[in-house]
């Protein structure tokens, strides 16, 4: 089977085209970089309309189209979570193209695309996952035929609570890389220099950042040197995933976990993590780049999988969800429905 995945919650036109026979994806992908401040919804929205038809394009026509009549058995298309502006954009073309095609069309959870992609590279059965994205931050694990919150930031996602310290710094976006590099220049951690005291809130299993962002402002306004505060701030919000991640593997017995999001392209991050996962025994898995941003990669990877499971939408009913949880996913493409 051969599915068109196509992605665009807030940031990244993207097309792909899952070949399930040879296990191949082939992505291509058209970012949008606004000019200044965040992501502005209007102009994505734009940018999806140009961007989209283009991606779209350049994937099937590098499409080896023997076997079916035009090489895609079926649609998928992100419904959500993401920006409203963009993803009925996303909704429309994808309706357009089932329509055109006659083929089925896959209203795929862009979250539990996150994971899936990881479980389908990694191989893992059961694994708890940990969305380190740019608007989300989550743990998820599975019970009984749903992906279940296991605990998720109580306000902003991991990627924007970085872009907003970025934003006030005057650093154009997205912040997350910049953060990262200027974190290797500090003293602390490697020369004996100390970490800036930010705030550290896990209350449960959920956690907050918008303190510390706040706080890594200030610090920046006191004239603290700018790599100092960026070391800080990552050891502080990975730190805070480490611990949720690590109490998500013991509350659920799972000796499995991938990370995903874009925010996952973190080497620091993954580090923390990898060394938490060895600590305990268990498994660690990280997509590569390309599949932990936003890509529509991991659309067309699990578009297949729920179309060969029957999960596929009618026009009349394939809305976009710009708050779709990943909890409200009947999950109909496992084996192991009741694990
Ligand atoms: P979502 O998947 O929740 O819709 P999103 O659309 O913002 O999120 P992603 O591609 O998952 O998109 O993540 C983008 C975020 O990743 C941005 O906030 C960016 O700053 C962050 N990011 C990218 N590279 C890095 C990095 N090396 N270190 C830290 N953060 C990073």
């Amino acid at each position: 089977m051969r599915v068109l995945g196509i992605e665009g919650t807030a940031w990244c036109a993207s097309a792909a085209l899952h070949d399930t026979g040879t296990d191949t994806t082939r992505i291509e992908s058209n970012p949008y970089e606004p000019e200044s401040g965040g992501i502005h919804p209007r102009e994505a929205a734009e940018h999806m309309a140009d961007a989209i038809p283009e991606v779209v394009d350049t994937v099937l026509s590098g499409a080896d189209v023997e076997g079916s009549e035009h090489g895609v058995d079926a649609v998928a298309f992100s419904r959500g979570p993401g920006l409203g502006p963009c993803l009925r954009v996303v909704g429309t073309a994808a309706r357009a193209l089932a329509g055109t095609l006659d083929v089925p069309l896959v209203g795929v959870n862009h979250m539990v695309a996150h994971l899936e992609v990881g479980r389908h590279q990694s191989g893992f059965e059961n694994p708890v996952c940990l969305n380190a994205s740019g608007a989300n931050a989550h743990l998820l694990g599975y019970h009984d035929g749903r992906y279940r919150v296991l605990g998720e930031t109580m306000d902003a996602g991991v990627g924007n609570a970085i872009d907003k310290f970025t934003r006030h710094v005057g650093w154009s976006h997205p912040g997350g890389p910049k953060v990262e590099s200027a974190a290797a220049e500090a003293t602390a951690g490697t020369d004996g220099g100390d970490l800036l005291d930010l705030p550290y809130v896990v209350k449960g299993m959920d956690f907050s950042f918008s303190g510390i962002s706040s706080a890594a402002n200030d610090a920046y306004d006191d004239g603290e040197p700018i790599e100092e505060i960026c070391f800080s701030l990552q050891e502080h919000v990975f730190g805070t995933l480490v611990e949720v991640s690590e109490r998500a593997l013991s509350l659920t017995g799972a000796d499995e976990l991938v990370l995903g999001g874009g925010v996952g392209q973190n080497d620091r991050l993954r580090e923390m993590l990898e060394t938490m996962c060895d600590s305990r025994g268990a498994s660690f898995y990280a997509p590569d780049p390309p599949y932990l941003r936003d890509n529509a990669g991991m659309i067309a990877i699990l578009g297949a999988k729920m179309a060969a499971a029957g999960d596929t939408l009618r026009i009349a009913e394939s809305s976009i969800d710009p708050n779709f949880r990943p909890d409200d996913v009947p999950v109909t493409w496992r084996d192991d429905t009741s694990s």
